[in-house]
């Protein structure tokens, strides 16, 4: 631990803290875009710079660590003028639509505008003009929002391990790019979107269909796999329009690409809702092969006791005929973890054989 001095208040913080970090862990707050605390530092944005007494010049917070004695100052005349100067430099290159940007309400950008009373850019002069989007199915990708801040690159990199995105070009030209600037072709794990502070990375699935705050927000676990990350399901006319993690889950808000974009299914009108029994085959049908489906099969619905009093019957008969051990169960990893161990035990138990297994994959 060291002892520094932030803003007149003597703190104890760990010795290899950056400043960001010792002020954010004592309520200190410093603005930042380029930063993520999940990411290495980048110091790209020049948001967080700071006073070091004893330093020439202003520091970033984000790239500094703290040393023995030292004393910061986090906002003054000096560092708020810094401040809005990149913001009104930002901004004279960024699209003014945020009436319908997918991001409002929860951009950064947007969020610091609002602090530092930024509301039209000084600089006027050339500006970034992007025609292209993306073709892939799940990521918009508008990079006249992007700031350059580097944390869709990062993630990418560091927490998917994919390195799909990197910066491309330099100066004015510089730009966020796939290979050879094709359309992203990736995991789709929507990590860069989850990171992206502005409206530059969105989700195609859920555009003009409701933005944060505007949604029921309802904590819940992933139906697809075994790891059941933490999700968020975002819900309007009780319809799922958007799944996010919050960065406080165990699984710090990293999803693959069926938690983050397959919730479609929920609302699909095609899902089963009662119980269907399939019907004999029509004499003389051969049938398919391993699956021993055969041809004129066809599924009629039933209600619920019809179908378990079968299921019940069925099981009785092949367990008196053949014994317990010629039946098997598979659960689902679509199951939550309750259902499985009741499935389980029911097999065991009910049934009389340990034949039970579990796909805990798709
Ligand atoms: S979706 Fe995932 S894999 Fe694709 S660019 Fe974004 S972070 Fe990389
Ligand atoms: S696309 Fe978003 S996350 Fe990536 S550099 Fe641009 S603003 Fe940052
Ligand atoms: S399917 Fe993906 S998002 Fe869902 S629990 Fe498994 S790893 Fe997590």
């Amino acid at each position: 631990m060291v002892r520094i001095n932030i803003d007149g208040k003597e703190l104890q913080v760990p010795a290899q803290s950056t400043i960001l970090e010792a002020a954010k862990n004592n309520d200190i707050f410093i603005p930042t875009l380029c930063h993520h605390p999940k990411l290495t530092p980048f110091g790209g944005c020049r948001l967080c710079l700071v006073e070091v007494k004893g330093f020439l010049k202003p520091v970033t917070a984000c790239t500094t660590t703290v040393g023995e004695g030292m004393e910061v100052v986090t906002s003054s005349p000096e560092i708020e003028e810094l401040r809005r100067l990149v913001l009104e430099l930002i901004l004279s290159d960024h699209p003014n639509d945020c009436m319908v940007c997918e991001k409002t309400g929860s951009c950064a950008l947007q969020e610091l505008a609002y602090m530092y009373g930024v509301r039209e850019a000084e600089y006027a002069g050339e500006r970034r003009n992007y025609e292209t989007r993306d073709g892939n199915p799940f990521i918009e990708r508008d990079l006249e929002k992007c700031i350059l801040c580097g944390r869709c690159v990062k993630a990418c990199d560091e927490i998917q391990g994919v390195e799909a995105i990197d910066f491309g070009y330099r100066g004015f030209r510089a730009k966020i790019c796939t290979s050879y600037e094709e359309d992203l072709d990736c995991e789709f794990c929507g990590q860069c979107v989850a990171v992206c502070p502005t409206g530059a990375l969105t989700g195609k699935l859920w555009k003009l269909k409701g933005r944060p705050g505007t949604t029921k927000e309802i904590d819940t676990v992933c139906p697809y796999c075994g790891i059941g990350c933490n999700i968020t399901a975002h819900v309007k006319k009780n319809e799922i329009v958007r799944i996010t993690s919050a960065e406080d889950t165990w699984n710090e808000g990293w999803l693959c690409v069926k938690g983050r974009f397959g919730y479609q299914f929920v609302s699909s009108p095609d899902r089963l809702v009662r119980p269907l029994i399939r019907t004999a085959p029509k004499s003389g049908m051969p049938s398919l092969g391993r699956k021993g489906i055969k041809w004129g099969e066809v599924f009629r619905e039933a209600s619920w006791e019809e179908a378990l009093d079968l299921i019940a019957s069925r099981i009785r008969e092949i367990k008196e005929t053949h014994g317990a051990d010629a039946l098997a169960g598979l659960s689902s990893a679509r199951c939550t973890n309750e259902e499985n161990y009741v499935f389980q035990k029911f097999m065991r138990a009910a049934v009389g054989t340990n034949n039970v297994d579990h796909c805990a994959r798709l």
